[in-house]
């Protein structure tokens, strides 16, 4: 058996579940996961089916595009309908609905210049190739993609292109975490944290959780076992009071991250406030373009600024990325609101909590 093989054993997996629920011992524990990938495994593994009823999961904000707020999706869609303007864009924010409920695929329909690109890379290609257009990426994300979209701005500096811009929209996972736990409707016990940004970030900005909030908070891979081991040691933590931040994911995740990739990202973007759809304006959870890289601004290549905008009437995403409403408890969910038509962007996202419950628990 290879090690791929040993962590989706179902003889190793039901141990663990056996460890679980000897270490609940008729204790609840209400767990939220900040990853939509872990949303996503956790349904298509089993996992969650296989929980304990006394274990309650909750989604969280962990998916890059449910997070975006109106106000952004509101600016890039003002940049797609803007003359001479290309929205070079990742093929998930295409069907993300906007304040009115049209989307960049609506746009594209009404003539707008929309194309769908797979790295920022793609988009800086398309803007050498056109350079009679300015070409704008909605730089949408957490710390994992931000690498990528800065290594992306340092090059096109360094050949002085002129009709490349960026949204900067993206996020920082750690404070959004924080500011979700002095909320004080919220009744999380216990974190399973993002495998991929911690491979970036490392283990010690979310040290505040367990040593401030007293939450333990463990670091996670995407297989069965991974996830089943996460529970057991939030569960153990939680058993014994001895909160702390775990990193079980150690075969990706060294403990200080990526500091070369860091300091791609500190060279090109400083933190600033940034909005969070459902959770608001958090201090320092975003990322601003620094003065050297501003020319590649699209908030002043195109004079665009964020407005305030009505929210998705009847769409409960906010609620859903906070933990506090189960998606499939909205009451729009499989009735108005399917894949297929989605009236949100937690319905939008393949990562989104909403379009995973409709994948893996309609029948609930
Ligand atoms: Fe929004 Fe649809 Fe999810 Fe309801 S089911 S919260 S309308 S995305």
């Amino acid at each position: 058996m290879n090690s791929f093989e040993a962590l989706r054993d179902p003889d190793r997996c039901r141990a663990v579940l056996e460890r679980i629920e000897k270490s609940l011992d008729g204790r609840r524990m209400r767990f939220m996961e900040v990853c939509g990938t872990h949303t996503v495994a956790l349904f298509r593994s089993g996992v969650h089916s296989l929980l304990p009823r006394s274990v309650v999961h909750l989604t969280g904000p962990g998916c890059p595009v449910c997070v975006t707020h109106d106000s952004e999706v509101a600016a890039f869609l003002e940049a797609a309908r803007m003359r001479g303007v290309v929205v070079a864009t990742f093929g998930d924010l295409m069907r993300v609905p906007g304040p009115d409920g049209a989307s960049l695929k609506d746009a594209q329909a009404e003539g707008a210049r929309v194309e769908v690109v797979y790295s920022p890379m793609d988009a800086l290609e398309l803007a050498r190739r056109n350079p009679g257009d300015k070409v704008v990426f909605p730089g949408v994300g957490f710390e994992t993609t931000t690498p990528t979209v800065a290594a992306t701005l340092r090059l096109a500096k360094r050949e002085g292109v002129t009709n490349f811009f960026v949204l900067p929209f993206h996020k920082i996972v750690p404070p959004a975490l924080e500011a979700l736990v002095q909320d004080s409707n919220m009744a999380v016990q216990a974190f399973m944290l993002p495998g991929h940004v911690s491979a970036i970030i490392g283990v010690e900005p979310y040290l505040p959780l367990a040593e401030k909030y007293r939450l333990p908070s463990v670091i996670t891979g995407f297989e069965p076992l991974d996830l089943l081991q996460s529970i057991f040691l939030m569960v153990e933590m939680l058993r014994t009071q001895n909160p702390r931040v775990v990193n079980n994911y150690r075969r990706v995740v060294p403990p200080e991250g990526n500091p070369k990739a860091r300091a791609i990202v500190d060279e090109v973007f400083q933190p600033c406030d940034a909005l969070w759809r459902g959770i608001g304006l958090i201090c320092g959870s975003g990322l601003a373009l620094r003065p050297e890289y501003k020319a590649f601004d699209a908030f002043e290549a195109l004079g665009i600024t964020l407005r305030e905008t009505p929210a998705i009437p009847g769409c409960r995403c906010g609620d859903v990325l906070k933990g506090l409403l189960p998606p499939n408890k909205c009451p729009l969910f499989g009735k108005v609101c399917t894949p297929s038509s989605p009236v949100g962007p937690c319905m939008v996202s393949t990562e989104g909590g909403c379009a995973a419950y409709f994948k893996y628990r309609l029948a609930d």
